[in-house]
């Protein structure tokens, strides 16, 4: 007879509740525990508002008090900008909007770096962390067409206006040596960044996949216990009735025409009853040689009548398994969910009934 009182399976613990003070506030926005793409997003994006605020904020300052008044402003702007755009996610979890908000200033202010010189002409040099948040943030399509009109800008302040570089009197041959060397990382953002994605893709259906095997019984493909357990506790509020089957003397069949022939009975079983259920009524393998049914609509009296079905249909069909042919009973106890039952109480409820089908002389349904 089977164990009916399995605990539920437990529910992940919450990573994130667990996390350190500074990794909740670089994980604000992120919906569930997985570190999906979104969640890598969302990262990025509290990580600037973190730049933001002891990065950005004091170099605005600084330059604020050395005289450079649109420099200082226009730092302190996007420090107060990046803060924002976390109290936005922090609110609204909508992170495609706040990555927006997070690279359109930056290219902005890069660009006006570089025109300017920033803090004694070495504003470019902030411009090759560009390219990896753009794709981080947008992804390969729009990251590099967006990183494609960036360079034409680059390419404009650098060489076709009046810009800083002659004033600090660097070599001349700089800024085309900034345009390839950003262009390098460029390109090798774009290699890293596909690469992730691939990979990403390829983990998110090897998981997929995974789950569901999780879920599902390897021989006769109809859900295993862990899976019926899961489906049933999203009705737990409706009455649900249950049938739990078990085969008559099933050792006996393993013993004289072999364990292969057993397996072909257990999925042949599977197949009849799958072929037997009603519309929104599911089964699962529930243990060795037993099969768990439930019927989430309808009255006790129609699962009564389908539990006789069945085992009448399997009564009837005779098994053949390389040139040996035999017939196989089963024995069903059935039960239903009330508002004064429980699913697990049912379980258990249908599980006694089966054992006193068992003990009236097997190949019977027990109704209570
Ligand atoms: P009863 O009518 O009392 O249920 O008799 P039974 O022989 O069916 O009951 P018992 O619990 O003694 O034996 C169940 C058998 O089911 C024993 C086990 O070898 C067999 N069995 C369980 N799982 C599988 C399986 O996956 N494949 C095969 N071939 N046999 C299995
Ligand atoms: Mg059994
Ligand atoms: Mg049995």
């Amino acid at each position: 007879m089977s164990n009916s009182n399995k605990t539920k399976p437990e529910k992940p613990s919450n990573k994130i509740q667990n996390k350190s003070a500074w990794l909740k506030f670089l994980y604000v926005g992120v919906e569930n525990e997985s570190f999906s793409e979104d969640a890598r997003r969302i990262l990025i994006i509290n990580l600037f508002t973190l730049v933001g605020i002891f990065f950005t904020f004091p170099l605005g300052i600084i330059s604020l008090f050395t005289g450079k008044a649109t420099l200082g402003w226009s730092l302190v702007f996007i420090a107060i900008l990046y803060a924002a755009n976390h109290a936005f996610l922090r609110f609204f979890q909508n992170h495609s909007l706040s990555g927006s908000f997070v690279i359109y200033p930056l290219y902005a202010l890069m660009i006006y770096l570089v025109y300017t010189g920033g803090m004694n002409g070495t504003g470019h040099v902030w411009i090759f962390c560009v390219p990896a948040v753009s794709l981080f943030l947008h992804g390969m399509k729009q990251g590099l067409t967006e990183l494609g009109v960036f360079t034409v800008a680059l390419i404009v302040v650098m060489f076709f206006t009046d810009n800083y570089f002659a004033e600090f009197g660097y070599h001349e041959t700089l800024p085309s040596r900034i345009l390839f060397s950003f262009m390098v990382v460029i390109f090798l953002s774009g290699i890293y960044e596909y690469s992730m994605s691939r990979f990403n893709d390829e983990l998110k259906e090897t998981t997929g996949k995974l789950k569901l095997l999780a879920y599902i019984d390897s021989l006769t493909g109809v859900l295993n216990r862990r899976g019926m357990l899961q489906r049933l506790e999203t009705k737990e509020q409706e009455i649900i009735h249950l049938l739990l089957a078990d085969v008559d003397f099933f050792k006996r069949i393993n013993d004289q025409y072999g364990h292969d022939a057993g397996d072909y009975a257990l999925t042949k079983i599977a197949e009849i009853i799958q072929e037997s259920l009603p519309e929104h009524a599911f089964t699962a393998r529930w243990g060795g040689e037993e099969f768990l049914m439930a019927l989430p609509e309808g009255d006790v009296q129609e699962a009564n009548t389908l539990a006789e079905l069945i085992r009448k249909r399997i009564d009837g069909y005779e098994f053949s398994y390389e040139e040996q042919s035999f017939t196989v009973t089963i024995s069903v106890g059935v039960a239903s969910t009330a508002p004064s039952v429980t699913l697990r109480e049912a379980i258990t409820l249908a599980d006694s009934r089966l054992y006193l089908a068992k003990h009236s002389g097997r190949n019977q349904v027990c109704t209570g």
